[in-house]
C-alpha cells in the first residue's frame, strides 16, 4: 500500500520552558513547507499554543526511523498520540548550520534547556514570532522647500511640533535615520504630514557594492609601532582559520588601533567583522571612532536599541549588508553572511558572562562559534581574565604584547595609603585631600573612584541602634539622600526613609559609611570651587547623560569626577592626572577567590583613565589592607607579574580556571524545600562516586537570601571536565523528575562565577 511507506515527518522541537528534553509533533500531511532545523514552529502546547524551534526532522516509515542528529527527545510515544503542528512561520531556517551547530555545543557543554538556549541566541522581535522582514534603509531630510518655509515662517503657529521637527533636521546634514525617529521623540505621522507638504523627503539607502580601494579612511599620523605590527601580521596570517589570540596591551597602547587594521584586512577580502564590546564601553565614542575609519555600514546591537532597530541590525548582519557589527555580549550570536574575524574588547569584563536565564560566557562561546566558522578570535585587554592567560600557558591562545603607550612615556606614579590609625574625613585620609588639593592647583582632572552608590549603606538610629533592614534579602538598606528613601541594592525594594526611629521614635537617625552621594558633598565641602560630577547608575539614567559627562570632561568643564566602575571602563579621560580609590577594603577582604582577581583588573582599568597625555599621572589607593601582596604586584610589577602569581596559587589550591566547576543552585520562600532537593540533587549524584568529580554542600550561597527566598548551592569540582560532563549527563534526567525539584527554583551552572 502506497500509503504507509510515505515517511511520516516527525519534528523535535526546543519550547521556552524549563526541561531539557524536546517536544516531538507530526507534520500534517502535504504541508507546503518542509520543515528544517532552525526554523520556528507553532505548535499546540497544553492548553495553548507556543512558538518553537525545530530542533531535529524525523523521517519514521514502519520499517525504518532515520533521525537528522542525535539529540535525544522524549521516549517512544505512539505516533498516533502525537500532536500536529499548527504551522511553520519561516520559509528558510532562521540561522545556518553554523550557528545551528552552535547550538548544539551549547546544549551539551552547558545541559541547559534547549527553549532558553535559542531564546538567547534569537532576537526578541522573533522569539514573540514576529517575521524576519527587512525594511531597508531610509532617512528623513529637510527638502528646499523645507528651508525655506522654515526660514520665512510659514508653518502655523499652532503646528509646534513640525516646526521642532523642521529644526532638528536642518541642524543634521545626513537627516535621522528612520529607526531612530523614536529615539528623537518624533512621531511618524506628523514626517508623513510634512512629507506630504514636501517640506522634507525620505531617502532610501543605496546598496552599493564595497568598494575595496575606499573602505579605510587611514589617519597619516599614526605609524605602527613594532609591536603593533607583529600582532598584525600574526593575526592576518590566520585569516581564514580558527585561532585564538590574546592581545595584551596597557591602556592606551594602541589596541584598538591594531583592532581596525585587522578590520581593515577583513573587509579588503568582503568579509564581516564582529566586535563586541563591555555593556558600559558601546559609547558613541567607540562608534564615532569605527565611523570615521571605515566608509561601510556598521550597525550596532546592545539592550538599549528598540525590538525592531535590534531586528533590522541583525538582518543587515545576516543579509551581508552590514560589514561591521558592534555590540555587547548576545551580539556574539548574530548570524554571518560571510564571517572574518571576532573581536572581544576588555574580554575581562564580567559582562560577557550571562548572569540570567541561559548562563554562558562569551568569550568561551565565541571561541567555539570562530572554531566552527574558522575564523579568528582576538581578545584584547589590559588586565586579561585568568582563563585567558591559562589558555596561553595550555597553547589554546597566542598571546600578544603592547606594553607601552602609543603616544605618550608619562608614567604613573602609586601610593598605597594605609588607613590604620590615620585620621580620615568622610573616607578621605589627609594625603588624599592634599593630593586633590594639588592636582586642582596644576589643573588636572581628579577622578574618585568608589564603588558603593547612594548615600551610606546603613542608617541607623542613635538612640537604640535600630538599623534599616530589608528583610527579603537580610541585609542593610542603602540610604539615599537626595529623595529620601532607602533602597535594597539587592532585590530593588524601595521606601521612604523614616525621619524617625520606627522602634524607639528617637528623631536622630544616623547614616553610617560612604557611598558616593556622600562622598561628592564632603568633597564640595573641601573643595567648594571645585566644579564636581557624580556618575553611577542613578545619576546615568537617561539615555544621554553618559554622554553629556563625557563631553564636558573632555571641554574640561569639570574638575573633579566621582564615580563606581562605570567610569573605570573603555572612556578617554586625557587631562586626568589623579586618580583616587577611596575605598579598596571591600575588594580585598572578600570571601570570593576571585576577589583579587576582579580587584587588580580593576585597578589597572581605573588607574589606567590617568596619565594618558603627557602630564605624569598619580593613582592614589586607600585601604586598611596595606599589605595584601596583590596591591605590591600590581604597583612593582604590574599586572602581568601579577596574574602568574594568581594563576599558580588557584593550581595549588584546585580553583577555577585550574580545575572545573558547576553549581546547582536552588531557591524557594521555604528554606526546607530547598535543602531537601539539594540533598536529594546529591544524593543522586553520590551513586557514580566512580566518577572523580568532588561535591561540596548543600551549602548557604553568599547571599543566602534574595527577594525573600532562600538560596543554597551544591557545588562540583573536578580536575576532569569529562568526567564532569559526564556525571551531568547520567543525573539530570533523574533531577528533573524529583518532586523536590517542583517545589522550588532551581538551575544548573557551569563553569560559575560569583553569587548572582
Ligand atoms: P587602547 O585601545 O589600547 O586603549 P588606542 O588604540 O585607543 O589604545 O590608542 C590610544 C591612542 O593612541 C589613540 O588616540 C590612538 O589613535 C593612538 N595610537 C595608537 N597607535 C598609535 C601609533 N602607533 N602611533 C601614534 N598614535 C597611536
Ligand atoms: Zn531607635
Ligand atoms: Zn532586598
Amino acid at each position: 500500500m502506497e500509503q504507509s511507506d510515505k515517511p511520516i515527518q516527525i519534528i523535535a522541537v526546543a519550547i521556552t520552558v524549563p526541561l531539557r528534553r524536546l517536544f516531538e509533533y507530526r507534520m500534517p500531511a502535504a504541508y507546503p513547507i518542509s520543515p528544517e532545523p532552525g526554523m520556528r514552529v507553532s505548535v499546540p502546547f497544553g492548553k495553548s499554543t507556543k512558538i518553537g524551534f525545530i530542533d531535529a526532522v524525523i523521517n519514521k516509515t514502519d520499517t525504518n526511523t532515520t533521525r537528522t542528529d542525535t539529540t535525544e527527545t522524549q521516549p517512544e510515544i505512539e505516533l498516533s498520540q502525537l500532536k500536529e503542528i499548527n504551522s511553520i512561520l519561516d520559509e528558510t531556517p532562521l540561522i545556518n548550520p553554523s550557528l545551528i551547530n552552535l547550538y548544539r555545543w551549547m546544549h551539551q557543554y552547558y545541559h541547559a534547556p534547549c527553549g532558553e538556549i535559542w531564546q538567547t541566541m534569537l532576537p526578541t522581535a522573533l522569539i514573540k514570532g514576529k517575521a524576519e522582514k527587512y525594511t531597508r534603509s531610509s532617512r528623513w531630510i529637510i527638502t528646499q522647500e523645507g528651508i525655506v518655509a522654515l526660514e520665512s515662517d510659514k508653518i502655523a503657529k499652532s503646528a509646534v511640533k513640525q516646526r521642532l521637527i523642521l529644526e532638528q533636521l536642518i541642524k543634521t546634514s545626513e537627516g535621522i535615520q528612520h529607526d531612530q525617529i523614536s529615539d528623537y521623540d518624533i512621531a511618524y505621522s506628523r514626517l508623513k504630514t510634512l512629507a506630504g507638504k514636501k517640506w522634507i523627503a525620505r531617502e532610501y539607502t543605496q546598496q552599493s557594492s564595497i568598494d575595496v580601494e575606499s573602505i579605510c579612511n587611514l589617519p597619516s599620523s599614526i605609524q605602527l609601532n613594532q609591536q603593533q605590527q607583529q600582532a598584525i601580521h600574526a593575526v592576518e596570517l590566520s585569516l581564514k582559520q580558527y585561532q585564538t589570540f590574546l592581545l595584551f596591551g596597557v591602556t592606551a597602547s594602541g589596541k584598538t588601533e591594531v583592532y581596525l587594521r585587522l578590520i581593515q584586512k577583513v573587509l579588503e577580502q568582503q568579509n564581516q567583522a564582529l566586535v563586541l564590546v563591555p555593556e558600559i564601553g558601546l559609547t558613541p565614542q567607540t562608534l564615532k571612532r569605527f565611523q570615521q575609519r571605515f566608509n561601510t555600514e556598521i550597525v550596532l546591537l546592545h539592550s538599549g536599541m528598540s525590538e525592531q532597530q535590534r531586528l533590522q541590525s541583525w538582518l543587515k548582519a545576516k543579509n551581508g549588508e552590514a560589514q561591521i557589527i558592534i555590540g555587547t555580549r548576545s551580539a556574539l550570536f548574530v548570524p554571518l553572511k560571510r564571517p572574518g574575524i571576532i573581536i572581544i574588547d576588555e574580554e575581562h569584563d564580567q559582562s560577557f558572562r550571562q548572569q540570567q536565564g541561559f548562563r554562558y560566557s562569551a568569550r568561551d562561546v565565541a571561541m567555539v562559534r570562530a572554531n566552527i566558522e574558522k575564523i579568528p578570535v582576538l581578545l584584547g585587554s589590559a588586565s586579561p581574565s585568568l582563563e585567558s592567560l591559562m589558555n596561553v600557558s595550555k597553547q589554546k591562545i597566542i598571546r600578544l604584547d603592547l606594553t607601552e603607550k602609543a603616544q605618550t612615556s608619562a608614567s604613573l606614579d602609586y601610593h598605597i595609603i594605609d588607613l590604620k590609625n590615620q585620621p580620615v574625613n568622610q573616607g578621605l585620609s589627609i594625603p588624599l585631600i592634599s593630593a586633590i588639593k594639588k592636582h586642582l592647583k596644576q589643573q588636572g582632572q581628579i577622578l574618585l573612584f568608589l564603588n558603593r552608590r547612594g548615600y551610606a549603606p546603613v542608617l541607623l538610629c542613635h538612640q537604640c541602634g535600630w538599623s534599616s533592614h530589608c528583610q527579603r534579602c537580610d541585609i542593610h538598606f542603602t540610604y539615599h539622600h537626595n529623595n529620601h528613601y532607602l533602597q535594597c541594592h539587592h532585590c530593588g525594594s524601595n521606601r521612604r526613609a523614616p525621619e524617625q526611629c520606627p522602634q524607639c521614635q528617637c528623631k536622630e537617625m544616623i547614616p553610617v559609611g560612604l557611598g558616593t552621594e556622600r562622598l561628592q558633598e564632603t568633597v564640595q565641602q573641601l573643595f567648594p570651587d571645585a566644579r564636581i560630577a557624580r556618575i553611577d547608575r542613578d545619576t546615568t539614567r537617561r539615555k544621554s547623560a553618559m554622554q553629556d559627562f563625557v563631553t564636558s570632561v573632555h571641554a574640561g568643564q569639570l574638575d573633579i569626577l566621582i564615580g563606581t566602575q562605570m567610569l573605570a571602563k573603555g572612556h578617554h579621560f586625557p587631562d586626568v592626572t589623579l586618580v583616587g580609590l577611596v575605598d579598596m577594603d571591600g575588594a580585598l577582604y572578600s570571601a570570593d577567590f576571585r576577589a583579587p582577581e576582579y580587584a587588580a583588573q580593576l585597578i589597572t582599568q581605573v588607574s589606567g583613565r590617568a596619565g594618558r597625555a603627557d602630564r605624569k599621572g598619580e593613582v592614589l589607593i586607600q585601604t586598611h589592607h596595606a599589605d595584601h601582596p596583590m596591591l605590591h604586584q600590581i604597583i612593582h610589577s604590574g599586572y602581568a607579574d601579577f596574574a602568574q602569581y594568581a594563576l599558580e596559587e588557584r593550581v595549588e589550591t584546585e580553583l577555577p580556571p585550574s580545575f572545573f566547576s558547576a553549581v546547582f543552585q536552588a531557591e524557594s520562600p521555604q528554606l526546607p524545600h530547598v535543602k531537601q532537593f539539594l540533598t536529594e540533587v546529591r544524593q543522586l549524584l553520590d551513586r557514580y562516586s566512580d566518577l572523580k568529580v568532588s561535591l561540596m554542600g548543600p551549602a548557604p550561597a553568599v547571599y543566602v537570601k534574595k527577594a525573600g527566598k532562600f538560596r543554597y548551592q551544591l557545588f562540583l569540582q573536578t580536575a576532569s571536565r569529562n568526567e564532569l560532563h559526564q556525571l551531568l549527563k547520567l543525573t539530570l534526567v533523574d533531577i528533573e523528575k524529583l518532586k523536590s525539584a517542583n517545589r522550588v527554583r532551581w538551575r544548573l551552572e557551569m563553569d560559575p562565577v560569583g553569587d548572582s
